[in-house]
């Protein structure tokens, strides 16, 4: 007894796991300050978060076919910190809300200044939406006054969810997804194949688009299984008429595999890697010019 009373208080005390919670609660700390900074402007302070976007093409065409806003967190003291590391801690924390909310903000601003520069080309915004900005009972309602605050169409816009979006409560779901339709905001399945949604009941929810996870791209070429991965979840999003967008392809090879599968869409580094608001235009201005 003595020796697991004393084996428990080891591990509380644990230097490697206090240096980890000290971390984390620092995070959440400096989450919370930027946030602050962000909202209630200060021109003596920088603004920590930005977003970047990453170009959706055609396959067929090269064509952009939107923009897929991905935040970036410019921390004072660590440098650039991946959302990989402080979404989770935004989720856990409820911080994801108000964080959400800037950069589905602060992307309207920016699809708006693109429609005024570029008023023939149409493309969309793909937002990437967390679980629990998703269950907020106003949420469509939020989404369509920031919409009419930027003169945009809903047809502009396309959230991502994760498949963890439809896990629970599915009348409640399903009914929150099709008030977002109504304002004619597409929906997206993020990261398909690595979740657990359950694939018999796909089609009772009102989506438009599958996303690929860039796991099977990656690998596609070189291993069968992921090949006839791929192959399915194309077959399927036909099957269902969704549309089907590859992430992550980084070479030419996936690039044709993925062609002669019939995908429409892709995204990766092949074409460009997420790029900041300038760079991102400028990426517009050759796609409209290009120069053969
Ligand atoms: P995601 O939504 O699946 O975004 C795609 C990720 O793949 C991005 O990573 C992007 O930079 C990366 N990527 C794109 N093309 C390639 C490629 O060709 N090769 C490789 N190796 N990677 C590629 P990033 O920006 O680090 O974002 C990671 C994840 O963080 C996102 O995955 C998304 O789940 C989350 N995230 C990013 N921005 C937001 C946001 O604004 N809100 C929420 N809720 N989550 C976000
Ligand atoms: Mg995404
Ligand atoms: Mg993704
Ligand atoms: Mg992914």
């Amino acid at each position: 007894r003595a020796k697991d009373q004393e084996k428990s208080r080891y591990a509380i005390f644990d230097p490697s796991m206090q240096a980890m919670v000290a971390e984390r609660l620092q995070l959440e700390g400096d989450l919370r300050k930027a946030l602050d900074n962000q909202e209630f402007y200060d021109r003596n302070r920088p603004q920590e978060f930005y977003n970047h976007y990453q170009p959706i093409v055609s396959l067929k065409t090269g064509k952009i076919v939107g923009f897929e806003v991905l935040v970036r967190w410019n921390h004072p003291q660590q440098g650039t910190i991946s959302p990989l590391k402080f979404i989770p801690i935004a989720e856990e924390t409820q911080l994801i809300d108000r964080l959400g909310w800037w950069i589905f903000q602060e992307g309207c601003a920016q699809l708006k200044r693109w429609k005024e520069e570029f008023p023939h080309l149409f493309f969309c915004l793909n937002i990437n939406v967390s679980a629990i900005q998703l269950k907020q009972v106003d949420f469509s309602q939020k989404c369509q006054e920031i919409l009419q605050s930027f003169s945009l169409e809903g047809s502009r816009l396309k959230l991502e969810l994760t498949e963890s979006c439809l896990l629970e409560d599915l009348p409640k779901q399903i009914a929150q997804l099709s008030e977002i339709k109504a304002i004619q905001v597409q929906l997206c399945i993020d990261d398909f194949g690595t979740g657990y949604s359950s694939l018999s009941r796909l089609h009772e929810f009102p989506i438009d688009t599958l996303k690929i996870d860039r796991s099977f791209i990656h690998r596609m070429t070189s291993s069968t299984g992921h090949y006839a991965t791929v192959e399915m979840i194309v077959a399927l999003a036909h099957t269902l008429n969704l549309n089907v967008v590859a992430e992550g392809i980084e070479t030419g090879e996936e690039l044709e595999s993925l062609i002669k599968l019939g995908c429409e869409f892709g995204q990766g580094y092949l074409f460009s890697r997420p790029l900041d608001s300038q760079a991102a235009t400028e990426f517009l201005r050759k796609n409209l010019n290009p120069k053969t």
